[in-house]
């Protein structure tokens, strides 16, 4: 197994991994370690090149140094990337090559599943290295994030109704939810449980089909979901979906969902606030998920209580989000970045 360091401006350290005996071709991004070990997850893609991969890796290792200092945890910024298809060329040894790459960072960096990868995967990891988190198997795993995740988007959903609408529940409203995978199911439980009215899309329609029968849901062609008249849209899955084209299409009145990297340029949650649209920040509203890795990493005795905790503040900070956005007439996103800044300047002093 061969490590190359990468020289980049931003991050504090990045790794090109390859490893010819097991077809390992990767990259392992420390965004930072200012707030604590770099945390975050191991995607596997059949990246058409070297380059995007890289890419990738650099953008969501910046994206976690962002989240976690959002969820106020002791970890920094990290992301590591694997280039292959997951059903093709996934094997027990290329993964623990790259536990091996991971453990020869000897802490600076913890791995978790990520798009590509499952929890079984992440046991196998663990033969090799005890910097990975996100199992299912260990005493202290944590497993699945989806439940705690969907949890988080669903209070910052709530936050963000009530800021906009003044509502208290979502008892009558109609929310729209693009994506009905792990996160965007148990999320449509939680809002349906609500009183919310759900319309519903997904390109797997066999998803889309189950939702219709187990809440009575609209279902929604996957180009139309951001336009359909809703009061809320909770984009559940893929990156840059608020953008040049989409803003001026949007009916809802509130945006708040799982997603990561939902703005597609930092000027589009200028234009959401310019068209009067709340945007709760993505890496705020979905940060449940790394609080419950976060509890295995840091051996939390009672994770349950931990992570409620942690959820609640999760909450508290998008008031403060929305509320200073509506003090100062600036989009919330400005205000979260300004907050991550704060605490990041705060560690370093
Ligand atoms: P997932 O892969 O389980 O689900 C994604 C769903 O979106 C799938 O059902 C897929 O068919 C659907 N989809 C893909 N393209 C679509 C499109 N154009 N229109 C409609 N549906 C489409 O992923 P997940 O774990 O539910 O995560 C959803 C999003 O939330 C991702 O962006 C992920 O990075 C982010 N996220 C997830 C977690 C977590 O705990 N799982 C935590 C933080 C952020």
């Amino acid at each position: 197994m061969q490590t190359t360091r990468v020289e980049t401006k931003e991050h504090e350290e990045v790794w090109r991994v390859s490893d010819p005996d097991t077809g390992l071709t990767g990259f392992i991004a420390i965004h930072s370690t200012r707030l604590g070990p770099a945390a975050g997850g191991l995607r596997m893609r059949p990246y058409a090149s070297e380059a995007e991969a890289l890419e990738d890796a650099l953008r969501l290792s910046r994206g976690m140094t962002f989240k976690n200092a959002a969820a106020d945890l002791p970890l920094g910024g990290g992301k590591a990337v694997i280039i292959g298809d997951p059903a093709r060329d996934k094997t027990p040894d290329l993964l623990r090559a790259m536990g091996r790459a991971v453990d020869g960072l000897k802490g600076r960096y913890w791995t978790a599943e990520d798009m590509g990868m499952t929890t079984q995967d992440m046991a196998i990891i663990a033969e090799v290295t005890p910097y990975v988190a996100g199992r299912a198997d260990a005493p202290h795993g944590s497993g699945d994030p989806s439940p705690v995740t969907a949890r988080g988007v669903f209070n910052a959903i709530r936050r963000a109704a009530r800021h906009r609408l003044g509502v208290e529940n979502l008892n009558g409203l109609t929310v729209s939810v693009q994506g009905l995978g792990n996160v965007g199911w148990h999320l449509c439980a939680l809002l349906h449980g609500d009183g919310a009215d759900l319309a519903v899309s997904d390109i797997d329609p066999t998803r889309v089909g189950h939702a219709v029968a187990e809440w009575s849901a609209l279902a929604v062609a996957p180009e139309e979901i951001h336009s359909i008249a809703a009061q809320i849209f909770a984009p559940c899955a893929i990156g840059g979906i608020l953008n040049e084209r989409t803003i001026p299409e949007l009916a809802a009145e509130v945006v708040a969902g799982a997603a990561n990297n939902q703005l597609a340029t930092p000027q589009d949650g200028d234009r959401l606030h310019q068209r009067g649209i709340l945007y709760a920040p993505d890496f705020v509203a979905n940060g449940g998920g790394i609080i419950n890795v976060a509890a295995e990493i840091l051996g939390i005795e009672d994770r349950e209580t931990w992570v409620a905790q942690k959820l609640d503040a999760l909450d508290r900070t998008m008031e403060a989000i929305l509320s200073a956005a509506e003090a100062e007439n600036v989009s919330p996103n400005a205000i979260a970045e300004r907050i991550v800044a704060e605490r990041m300047a705060r560690a370093a002093a």
